[in-house]
Parts: C-alpha cells; structure tokens; sequence
C-alpha cells in the first residue's frame, strides 16, 4: 500500500470534518438547505487552513446525485470523482500557476456547455488574486452574465489583491487561523489513529509553531513520525521547530517576580547558548505578558488565552504576583525591548538591559508601596516584601539645594521613569509644570480645567511614588504640592506657554532662564 502524507489523508471530506471554520460551514450548510446558494463564492484566509477543501466538499454537496445537500454521499461518482479531482463538471484552476490566461480562454469557450453529469459546473479557482488582468477581465465578463448551472469559488491568501469588481460579485467568507488547541485535538486524533504515542505537550508545540495552519502542523507532524526512531520528546519538536517552551517563559517571569535580575539574565544565556532564537523568546515573552493580562482580568475565565489548561492554571497563579499596572508596564518595556533592538541593531544587549530593568522596576514599584497605603498594595502579598526604601530619604543631610531648572530639564526623563512605575501617574502628571521650589517643597501647577489630574495625584499612594521618583533621579527628598492655576488649557503651544507664563507671574514666580 502507498503511503499517503496525512495532510491529504486527513483532509477533510464532508462538512462534518471541516476543523475550526464553523462560522462558513452553518452558512454554507443553510444556504444549501434554503436552496439559497450564491453565483461565486470568495473564500479568503490564510494557507492551510481549509480553503480549498471546503470548496471541494461545497462542489460535492451541490453535484451529490442526493445533492444539492449538507450531507454528500461520498459514494456516487459525481463525489469520488470529485474528491480524485476527475470531475469534468468541476474545473479547478491555480491561479498561481501560468498565471491562467489559457485556462481562462478555456473557461470563457466552455462556460456555456450544460454539465455533463451533475447538475452545476463548479469553476474552484485558488490563488485567484494571481491572475492577471487580462485573466481577469475575461472572468469578469463570464461572471457577469453566468448560466444558471454555473457556481464559482475563488480562493485567495490575499483579498486586498483581488480587483474590486470581482469582490462585488462574490459572497465572500473569511476563513480563520485555527486555534491552536482545535489543532492540537485533531493531532491527537491522527497519532492514535495512526497508533503512534505522542505525548499531548508535544502535539500543542506543534500546533502552536504551525500559527494557525492546520495542514502545516499536520505535515510536521508526519514529518516527527517518520523521522523519529522511537518517541517523539518535546525537547525534540522545540530544537527542530526552533520554539521557546513555556517552562522558559515562566522561569523567566519568575525571576522577574522575585526581583532576581541576575538570575533572569543566566536564564536568558541558557537560551542563547542553547540555540534559541532570541527575536522569538523576545516575541513569545511579550505574548507571555498578554497572556498574564488576560488571567488578571478574567479573573480565571480563560477562555482568550489559547494554552493548555495546565498553562493556563499556571498562568494564573503567576498573574496574581503582579498588580495589573505592573503588568502594562512589563508589557511597554518588553515592547520597548524591540524598538531598541533595531537601533542597537542586537536583540541580546536590548533584551538583557530592559530584563534587568523589569526585575529592578518589580523593586521600585514595590518600594514605593511600601510607604504608601496599607489597604492597596501595588504589589500583591505574594511577592517578596519591599525593605528598600533608601535609608536617606530619611536623613536631613542628603538634603541638596536642586533648582526649578535642574528640575524642569529633567521633568520628562521623570515623567518617562515614572511611566515605568505606575503610568496613570506619569499621564497625569505630565499635564502639570514645575512652578517653583521652596523649602523642599516643589509646586506642580495644573491647568483649572485639570482639577481631577491634581486630585489624583494628591492621593497618598501617588503622591510617594512621585517624591520617590524624584529622590531616584535628583538624589533630592522633595514633597510636592500641587496647586490649579486659574487659567484652563487649550491644547496649543502658543497657548501652553502664555499658560505658564500667567502661572508664574501669578505666583511671583520668576523666568530664571529665558530663550
Ligand atoms: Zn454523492
């Protein structure tokens, strides 16, 4: 007996078989029940995910001598021939291939001949948006003016690219990226079909590396069995599909949980020296993060993270060593990770320093608790005490005069670094202007139309994050006061600095430097 790939072995036969597209597959089933079938089908997606087979079991559904009907019978020969693709009353056209012209002239001449056998002509043209402009305007004529008998399906990677008039006259269906556990259940369904032992981890690497695509998960898959003397191990698929495990990303995450930059930074060498792709790990640790997000609002309903529930319990416990704030600010600074890396031109340095910052803003965010409110702790009792509030903060000698204009100079680096605590915070404040400083006291004016940014701020807990700010950049223990200035705010420049300009003469303030 031949051996047949599972990608075409697998391949769907019947609606029923169809994984992850049930959205098409009730439609089409009801338009053929209410006999309420388009002329020309678009269905759009990306590969691999059942395009062309939907469109073929749509063909036998319509030319089943039971048809039109959901349920084809497999049996007659309109449907086997069909399925072996010697249908002559269902013409398949790659549009990838000689790009169709002749097929097209063909399709033009014949269009007009009854079906031989069935009751349609089926044109299933793949990759349509290939063809070329002159394939295309002679479809366009045949489309339309079309003989009853005639049914299309277009099937195309790229819908942007087919030309508007086409689109106009096709009921268009948007196929899906199949979810990676729907994948990774019909893996499982193979292996033990096939009587192989494949571990249920190892199947969801697969299904996960393969992004969406079922046929490409399923030729990995026959690719692992055929190639692999024994049992397949997950160390194995993660090494040959170049994948970062979870266990990693957790390890990870954990180090940055108990403030162990050094550990998080062997951790990251591990991976390196192991082969791994840094631009990925950087990737899948942002959508680690995406992840923890969706456990801390969901509040355990997990049904938006598309992990096995082993992970997802794991990820839920995880979350809980974060406040959500601290979570959006991981989440900026693994993005930022990114953008550094292109102009650093090396993922590594990029993602080892913002690491490092991760597992000292986990400490910062977690000191500056520690002097605020009792009853909302920005970190969650989990997570290791904070003691590290500098000792001189306290002390009357680390006291240093600062002027309004080391301040105001540096006012956006302060905004930036408070952005990474709490970024509420950071957004208020960055509407205020330092207005003077008097007896370790720094004014902060506020537009009178910014009355509930200066509220917010003057709560405790915001109100020791920003001093603590201040302290880490100026080496300064200032309080902070903040006062409205009569004048509102209009977004304007001009606006902003006759603003500042009124503010100051209204508290005698002075324009120390002017340019
Ligand atoms: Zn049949």
């Amino acid at each position: 007996m031949s051996y047949t790939v599972f990608a075409l072995k697998w391949r769907p036969k019947n609606f029923e078989e169809i994984i992850g597209q049930n959205h098409i597959v009730a439609t089409l089933r009801n338009a053929i029940l209410k006999n309420r079938l388009a002329h020309a089908y678009l269905f759009a997606g990306p590969r691999g995910v059942g395009k062309t087979s939907t469109a073929r079991i749509l063909a036998k559904a319509l030319n089943c001598k039971e048809g039109p009907t959901a349920h084809p019978c497999l049996k007659c020969s309109s449907c086997n021939e069909i399925a072996s693709g010697r249908s002559l009353d269902c013409i398949e056209i790659d549009g990838a291939s000689n790009r169709g012209i002749d097929e097209i002239r063909v399709l033009r001449e014949n269009v007009k001949f009854s079906p031989v056998g069935g009751k349609f002509k089926i044109y299933i043209i793949d990759e349509v948006h290939m063809l070329t402009q002159e394939a295309f305007n002679a479809l366009l004529k045949t489309l339309e003016e079309p003989p009853e008998f005639v049914k299309f399906i277009f099937a195309t990677t790229t819908p942007h690219k087919v030309i508007p008039t086409i689109l106009s006259r096709c009921q268009r269906f948007d196929f899906r990226r199949i979810p990676a556990l729907e994948i990774s259940a019909q893996l499982e369904r193979i292996a033990s079909s096939e009587k192989v032992a494949v571990e249920k981890d190892v199947l969801f690497a697969i299904a996960k590396a393969s992004d969406g695509s079922l046929r490409d998960a399923e030729s990995v898959l026959d690719q692992l069995i055929s190639f692999s003397k024994g049992k397949i191990s997950l160390k194995d698929v993660v090494s040959v599909l170049g994948l970062v495990d979870q266990e990693s990303l957790f390890e990870i995450t954990d180090r940055i949980i108990q403030k162990d930059a050094l550990g998080a930074l062997n951790l990251l060498n591990a991976l390196v020296d192991n082969g791994k792709d840094i631009q990925v790990f950087s990737s899948s640790l942002i959508e680690h993060f995406r992840n923890l997000m969706i456990a801390k609002v969901s509040r355990g309903d997990v049904k938006l993270i598309d992990l096995p529930e082993e992970s997802c319990q794991e990820l839920l416990r995880q979350s809980e060593s974060f406040t959500l704030e601290e979570i959006f600010s991981a989440f900026n600074i693994l993005v930022n990770a990114q953008e550094m890396a292109k102009r650093l031109d090396s993922m590594r340095i990029s993602l080892e320093i913002n690491l490092a910052r991760l597992a000292y803003n986990q400490r910062s965010a977690a000191s500056a608790a520690s002097g605020a409110s009792q009853k909302q702790p920005l970190t969650s009792p989990k997570s290791a005490p904070a003691k590290e509030v500098p000792a001189s903060v306290k002390t009357e000698d680390s006291i240093q005069p600062i002027s309004l204009d080391t301040i105001k100079d540096s006012w956006q680096r302060l905004i930036d670094n408070l952005a990474a605590v709490k970024i509420s915070v950071a957004t208020y404040l960055s509407e205020g202007e330092p207005l003077k400083v008097l007896k370790n006291v720094l004014t902060i004016a506020f537009p009178k139309n910014y009355s509930l940014h200066k509220e917010s701020l003057e709560k405790k807990d915001n109100r020791v994050i920003i001093e603590k700010g201040i302290f880490d950049l100026f080496h300064t223990d200032l309080k902070v006061n903040f006062i409205l200035s009569q004048e509102s705010r209009v977004k304007e420049d001009s606006e902003n600095n006759s603003f500042i300009r009124s503010a100051l003469d209204m508290f005698q303030g002075r324009v120390i430097k002017e340019e």
